[in-house]
């Protein structure tokens, strides 16, 4: 069983030296006399975020948690039920879920999995626009924002695994919609691909009240919060009077040992504005909802995906760490076995 093992808590920047890949044995059977365990073989891994926070000392990490040195990384992912003794999953079943960054994994807690039931779209899109990153993107825009037709939208990692989900509900709601990212690349692929009214480089526009100034003369209704740091500071003197922003993430903290400070946020109070941080967790219930919403669009191709995909789990150091440099285009994810 090939296994992608956290080598020791991370500090800074995570390198792909800080994970290594063991393998070890494991029996292809769930365990005799237990009710309640599924073995999976895992199809696809999904690099997220917030598996940085996971590898921080205990006492730097967030409210998820925190990976093991020694131990496989966990997250999410697309899987099968090889062999299962809990009652509501049988060998054959396609799930996606929490599992670890194995190829096989023996999971005791199934109910941390959500069985697969439209497979005429690409299973991989479970990683991303169909499972916990869509529900991000929808519950945050739709649940936390409330968008209304003519709104002026804001979305930061913008051509990312939520962040290019958020700004198509955005224009499906009617609103204007800016991205920034972080590649020429990028911002092409933003206006030209995923239906952005406009869209700019923050790299090279250090000056980013001057890049919102432009792009939103009028200021800024929603902004859905992806990166922190900087960027938001520049947006609240951007926001407009009673604006909402949904506070998903922060990614340009992650890495750093002290966050930085943010100077604009009295504004809030003058300004009425309502922020609001949000876990994608809190509203699985509305997952089948959301399904409803998002599978046709994607038939129809009123919504599009970008995915990113890096083959073998060899290569899933290198892919998560990518996150932090923006190495990834679109959702990235890992390809483990193609069924
Ligand atoms: P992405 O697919 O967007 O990948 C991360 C991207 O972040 C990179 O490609 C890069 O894009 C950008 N980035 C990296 N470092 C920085 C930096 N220092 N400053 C600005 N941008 C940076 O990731 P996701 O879409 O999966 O996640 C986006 C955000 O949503 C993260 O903050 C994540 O933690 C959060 N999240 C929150 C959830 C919740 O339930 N609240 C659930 C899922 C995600 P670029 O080239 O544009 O810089």
């Amino acid at each position: 069983n090939k296994q992608v093992i956290l080598n020791d808590y991370v500090t800074g920047f995570p390198k792909e030296s800080d994970m290594k890949i063991t393998t070890g044995s494991i029996k292809l059977k769930a365990p005799e006399g237990s009710n309640d365990t599924v073995l999976l073989k895992n199809l696809y891994i999904s690099c997220d975020p917030y598996l940085r926070l996971l590898m921080s000392k205990p006492d730097r990490a967030s409210v998820l948690g925190s990976s093991k040195p020694g131990s496989p990384l966990h997250g999410y992912g697309v899987a099968k039920v090889l062999d299962s003794t809990h009652p509501n999953y049988k060998k054959g079943d396609l799930v996606w879920g929490f599992t670890g960054w194995e190829e096989y994994s023996l999971i005791t807690s199934p109910q941390v999995l959500i069985k697969i039931q439209h497979t005429d779209v690409p299973l991989s899109y479970y990683t991303g626009i169909l499972g916990m990153p869509g529900m991000t993107a929808y519950a945050g825009l739709y649940e936390v924002c409330a968008p209304k037709k003519g709104e002026y939208v804001f979305v930061s990692a913008a051509s990312g695994a939520v962040g290019q989900l958020v700004g198509q509900l955005a224009k499906l709601a009617g609103c204007y919609v800016v991205g920034s990212a972080g590649s020429k690349e990028k911002v092409d692929l933003l206006k030209n691909k995923l239906g952005f009214d406009d869209a700019f480089n923050y790299k090279e526009e250090p000056d980013l009240d001057a890049a919102l100034k432009r792009c939103f003369p009028e200021g800024i209704d929603i902004y859905f919060e992806n990166v922190g740091g900087k960027m938001l500071d520049a947006v609240l003197l951007n926001m407009r009077l009673c604006g909402r922003i949904a506070v998903c993430g922060m990614i340009s903290q992650y890495n750093l040992e002290k966050p930085e400070g943010v100077h604009n946020l009295m504004l809030v109070v003058g300004k009425r504005i309502r922020m609001q941080g949000f876990a994608a967790g809190d509203y699985y219930h509305l997952y089948p909802k959301f399904l409803e919403l998002v599978i046709p669009a994607i038939k129809e191709g009123k919504i599009v995906y970008v995915e990113d995909i890096a083959e073998g789990l060899e290569n899933a150091p290198a892919a998560l760490v990518g996150l932090f440099s923006g190495r990834n285009v679109g959702k990235q994810l890992v390809v483990v076995a193609r069924e």
